[in-house]
């Protein structure tokens, strides 16, 4: 008799507390989800600086690498480069946003003002390919940009494409290195005379800094890869 209605006696309390049992349920996905995250995060490695000379030294309680832990899958660093958006031609107009080389003369709009961005110039339609993984964050157009695809290729680096046609992405998109972006055009109004090029502009910390050394591929990023 009793071992009888209590499958009837559980099954009608699953049914009065359905609601009761999926608040249960959630809590413990979302404090799954919430391990999950910190788990991997505490794995992965928020060391921005590049060189490391002496991990051992620098770390205090790094006693022993990881290297010689057999349970630990072994890693390797290696570095990324950023890479050119366009085969381009020729630099036309140079960043000039600095103390000691202010202003740039513009010949379309005759007059003088800050260039806070490099015009790599080459032939119209040519690709505009991303010079790092990133995610785009704007995709639009204004008078003095034309069209443009701005990435946010992570570390606070954010490039702006412009002077581009027929954009290949969508905001929210994700980007690896090398996806075409977009074909370079003329659409930037007030540089139309210098014809067609891509006017890139970096910001680091939201800050313009000289695009040419992403550009040239000196800049780096350190990333651990499986050995
Ligand atoms: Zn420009």
């Amino acid at each position: 008799m009793n071992t009888t209605k209590q499958p009837s006696k559980f099954s009608r309390f699953i049914r009065n507390n359905v609601a009761l049992l999926l608040l249960i349920f959630c809590v413990l996905a979302i404090t799954a989800v919430v391990l999950a995250v910190t788990l991997t995060r505490d794995n992965t490695p928020i060391d921005d600086n590049p060189v490391v000379n002496n991990p051992n030294d620098d770390e205090p309680g790094n006693t022993k690498p990881s290297e010689d832990d057999p349970t630990v899958p072994s890693k390797k660093k290696i570095n990324v480069y950023f890479s050119a958006p366009v085969a381009y031609d020729s630099v036309g107009m140079e960043f000039t946003f600095g103390p000691s080389n202010l202003f740039v003369f513009k010949s379309t709009l005759n007059e003088w003002s800050a260039h806070k961005a490099v015009d790599l110039a080459g032939n119209e339609g040519d690709e505009v390919k991303a010079m790092y993984d990133g995610t785009v964050i704007d995709v639009g157009y204004t008078f003095l940009k034309g069209y443009y695809v701005t990435v946010d290729h992570g570390e606070n680096v954010i490039a702006t494409y412009a002077s581009v046609k027929d954009t290949q992405v969508t905001k929210g998109a994700t980007v690896k290195q090398g996806d075409v972006l977009a074909y370079i055009g003329t659409t930037a109004e007030n540089e139309y005379r210098e014809g067609p090029h891509l006017h890139l502009e970096v910001l680091v910390d939201n800050k313009a800094v000289d695009p040419m050394p992403y550009v040239n591929g000196e800049v780096f990023r350190t990333i651990e890869v499986d050995a």
